[in-house]
């Protein structure tokens, strides 16, 4: 029977049978003995495998409906795995003009090394991806909505232009989660999540973890990497992290309504310049959104304040429930200003503030808006 991701969130990947744990305990052993062949075992040594990850590795790919989920240690690990398994020297790589800053920087530093070249190019606009691409080009990188600027991709135009050309595709789905947007079932070969944000919830563990529908041997490699370059999430992070998917589909709805009214709310307030919300027939590629995201818009919103960098910090500070600290997805609200945090070629206009929403009762949240804003 075909279950719904709200009971998969909360049952998928768990052990069945009388006297198991209703709760799976955590496995801190580094080790476990072998059979008697001195050889084979279910578990061998966590680095390879642990009981709480293959835990949650399970209940991450049932949430997407994919193949194999492979867990990391944060975000950057999972992406600095696709990155040294999908590229190779002098690769050539197109990546969202408004990438998320760690995806930019990784590129820009280490993978530069190998003369990898990253292309940044506005996606919004397919006939600039389709420019971009070179005799070199292994990996079409997508991130929509993306960070900070919630523009969005046209995921099947790009996975159709990628496949022409047989090219590689990953989409950074993080912003969307997979309650919004099934980039596998797009086409895209790849997609990857920092389990630090939707999925979490609660911002207290790093995580992160690609997933794919593919058997063959570039995918297997990411497997392999996994155990090999040893970016492996904790058994307690995993065992954390099991317990906050089974909310996830729940905070995730509370949080996509939140910011929906308070979207709504922004844009007509004298002070805001202008508010980037995929779910405002306003936005630029609202059709396109539509089109592609199901059941809601995310709980990311961009403002810009009227004003300079100084008025936008000053409203920042002048917030009492929304804390101004980086980071987004969990329970609480919180603001950025994501300029100054963006290290050196920052790409975020002065007056730009990123709203993570909560799951806080929504009038309270516009009260506080309200009071900061004058
Ligand atoms: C946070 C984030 C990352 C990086 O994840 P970490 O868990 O912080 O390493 C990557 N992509 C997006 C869109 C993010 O928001």
């Amino acid at each position: 029977m075909k279950q719904h991701i709200q009971t998969l969130a909360v049952h998928a990947g768990e052990k069945k049978g009388k006297n198991t744990d209703i709760i799976q305990p955590i496995h801190l052993s580094t080790t476990f003995e072998r059979n008697e062949d001195g050889v084979t075992g279910e578990y061998i040594y966590t680095r390879a495998e642990n009981p709480n990850r293959i835990a949650v590795e399970k209940k991450m790919a049932a949430i997407e409906g994919a193949k194999s989920a492979i867990a990391f240690a944060s975000g950057m690990a999972a992406i600095n795995a696709l990155f040294d398994t999908l590229l190779t020297p002098n690769s050539h790589i197109i990546i969202p003009d408004d990438c998320y800053h760690g995806t930019r920087q990784l590129l820009d530093t280490f993978f530069k090394r190998w003369n990898v070249t990253s292309e940044m190019v506005d996606m919004t606009v397919i006939s600039n991806v389709e420019k971009a691409i070179t005799s070199n080009t292994k990996l079409i990188w997508i991130e929509t909505p993306s960070n900070p600027q919630l523009k969005i991709t046209d995921i099947e135009a790009v996975v159709s232009l990628a496949k022409k050309n047989a090219i590689l595709t990953v989409c950074d789905n993080t912003f969307a989660t997979p309650i919004l947007q099934k980039t596998l079932e797009m086409g895209v070969d790849y997609v990857m999540y920092s389990s630090t944000k939707f999925f979490s919830g609660h911002s207290d563990i790093l995580g992160g973890v690609v997933l794919t529908n593919k058997e063959d041997e570039t995918s297997q490699s990411i497997r392999t990497y996994q155990k090999m370059a040893g970016a492996v999430p904790a058994p307690f992070d995993c065992w954390l992290l099991n317990r906050s998917l089974a909310t996830f589909p729940l905070r995730f709805k509370a949080q996509c309504d939140n910011a929906r009214k308070i979207a709504t709310y922004l844009t007509t307030h004298p002070k805001i310049e202008n508010v980037f919300y995929p779910g405002l027939v306003t936005h630029e590629n609202h059709e396109t959104a539509k089109k592609q995201m199901k059941n809601g818009f995310g709980s990311i919103i961009s403002i810009l304040v009227k004003g300079n960098q100084e008025t936008a910090l000053q409203f920042t500070s002048k917030l009492q429930i929304f804390k101004h600290a980086t980071s987004l997805g969990g329970v609480e609200s919180l603001v950025e200003h994501r300029r100054s945090v963006e290290g050196t070629n920052p790409i975020s206009p002065e007056n730009l503030i990123r709203l993570s929403i909560g799951i806080e009762h929504i009038n309270d949240l516009i009260a506080d808006l309200e009071q900061a804003l004058v």
